[in-house]
């Protein structure tokens, strides 16, 4: 156990919520932080909240309508649906620009008022549906650019990184916290808790990666 603190980038979803519960267990608080962007599903926030409400996190949502002012994206616009495969060339239309270098940027401004270093965030590279923030690259430049914007020693921490969604699974039933992660968050596109949809591809990947687990570890 790390004697310091730490802030969760927390979006209520499967992976966020496997790394709020692997902070709890590295760090001696953690403190969760949710943006409000506009997301087309507001139970997205609902869930992030009633986690923290019932696990007692710390737990902070800051306003970010800006980005989806700025950035017109199937997440956010009720009239723009998400593709149901990612297209062939190019960035697939859930993609919001900037997000996550904004999450990270924001995270670490609120970080450094508490005193804290510590910054973990749910990216992961090997599942990482094109998106170009959500590589280990990104993460490390970001990590060095918020250390010379603020001369201060942020580390942002990436559990998940190499982790496939099967992998990601694994982790949430090592940390004892399978059920939590499948009834109480929200990883659907169409904004349904659990399970999900089963149509859309967050739906597809989190539950051939729960099918996946349950297979290689015979439960
Ligand atoms: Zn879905």
């Amino acid at each position: 156990m790390n004697n310091e603190k730490a802030i969760v980038v927390f979006s209520g979803g499967q992976d966020s919520t496997t790394c709020l519960f692997w902070a709890q267990k590295k760090f001696q608080e953690v403190i969760a932080l949710s943006f409000d962007y506009n997301q087309k599903h507001k139970l997205e926030l609902q869930c992030a909240k009633n986690i923290c409400q019932k696990y007692n996190f710390e737990h902070h949502i800051l306003d970010l309508a800006l980005l989806n002012q700025l950035a017109a994206n199937s997440l956010t616009r009720s009239d723009i649906e998400v593709d149901k495969e990612p297209p062939k060339k190019g960035l697939p239309n859930s993609f919001v620009d900037g997000r996550n270098m904004l999450f990270l940027t924001f995270a670490a401004i609120f970080a450094k008022q508490r005193g804290i270093k510590h910054i973990i965030t749910g990216v992961s590279q090997s599942d990482y549906s094109g998106y170009p923030d959500c590589r280990d690259t990104f993460i490390k430049s970001i990590n060095v650019t918020l250390n010379l914007a603020m001369d201060y020693e942020f580390v942002i921490h990436t559990p998940l990184m190499w982790l496939n969604k099967e992998e990601t699974w694994k982790m949430a039933y090592d940390l004892g916290v399978l059920d939590i992660i499948k009834e109480e968050t929200l990883t659907c596109y169409n904004g349904i808790k659990g399970d999900g949809c089963g149509q859309c591809p967050a739906c597809n990947l989190r539950n051939k990666g729960y099918l996946d687990f349950k297979k290689t570890n015979n439960l």
